[in-house]
């Protein structure tokens, strides 16, 4: 028998109102792999990282982590949560936001060991950010502030590593920076899940591609799933279709 799945989604629906965000959607996210979920503005590409995280109520389905239902594996999940969705306004440093992915860890002992605090430094440290420690979050830039929380991510020492739109408003070291990282976390044999916009890079970065507009379109092997047609049905005519055919030809890999 194959291992189980490092997540594995099925028939699940999300709703916040009348309409379903995410309608039925079954999806399997291999082992150490890079994955992709791709679809428009209100595809419901958070709202399926979300549920796969196990943090908001499903109207129906189950989602299983390395064949564990989530409720009881959210320890081997780290995530890290759309930008735009965080807002900084209570002082806090570097640290202490690398320092809340250790929790788990700590658990019962309630205070950071020297040991523990060596780790979180560490973890700056292989985002490019170890001189960064006692700065403020709110201070730093949109860069910068997501390779703090993929250090925070590095901390929990996950097996599963859930991102949301990772690369969205970071400069070109950065987006180098954080896919160093994940590549790195991939040879490791860890699993990454990444909510991913830019339709250009997908071929560059990812194996796996799971398409979503509210229901699944597609999913496989990147050279399978993102194909012309695949685009067109997930984007319906907010593509041109020359476009198309350039951003997922295999001849454009760059
Ligand atoms: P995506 O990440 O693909 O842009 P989302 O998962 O954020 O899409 O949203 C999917 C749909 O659900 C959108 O129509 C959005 O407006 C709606 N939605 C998302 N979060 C909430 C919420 N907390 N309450 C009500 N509606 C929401
Ligand atoms: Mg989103």
């Amino acid at each position: 028998m194959p291992a189980h799945a490092p997540l594995a989604i099925r028939g699940v629906t999300v709703s916040y109102g009348e309409k379903p965000a995410v309608f039925s959607v079954d999806a399997t996210f291999p082992a150490q792999s890079m994955s992709a979920i791709i679809g428009p503005n209100g595809a419901g590409k958070s709202t399926l990282l979300k549920a796969a995280l196990g943090v908001i109520p499903r109207l129906s389905g189950e989602v299983y982590v390395y064949g564990q239902p989530v409720a009881k594996a959210r320890a081997r999940i780290a995530y890290v949560p759309q930008r735009a969705s965080v807002d900084w306004d209570f002082p806090t440093t570097v640290m202490d936001v690398v320092q809340m992915g250790l929790y788990r860890k700590v658990g019962l002992l309630g205070r950071l060991g020297g040991q523990m605090k060596a780790h979180a430094q560490d973890c700056l440290e292989r985002v490019g950010m170890a001189d960064c420690a006692k700065r403020q979050i709110g201070q730093l830039s949109g860069g910068q502030q997501q390779r703090v929380f993929l250090a925070r991510a590095l901390a929990q020492d996950a097996d599963l590593y859930l991102l949301d739109e990772p690369f969205a408003g970071v400069d070109a070291a950065t987006e180098r920076a954080i896919i160093d990282v994940l590549k790195l976390l991939k040879s490791e044999g860890k699993a990454i899940v990444a909510v991913h916009h830019d339709l250009s890079t997908v071929r560059d970065y990812f194996d796996h591609a799971f398409l979503i507009n509210v229901r699944r379109i597609a999913e496989g092997p990147v050279d399978d799933a993102f194909t012309p047609e695949v685009l067109q049905a997930t984007y319906g005519g907010r593509l041109a279709s020359t476009h198309l055919d350039e951003l997922s030809s295999p001849g454009t890999r760059r």
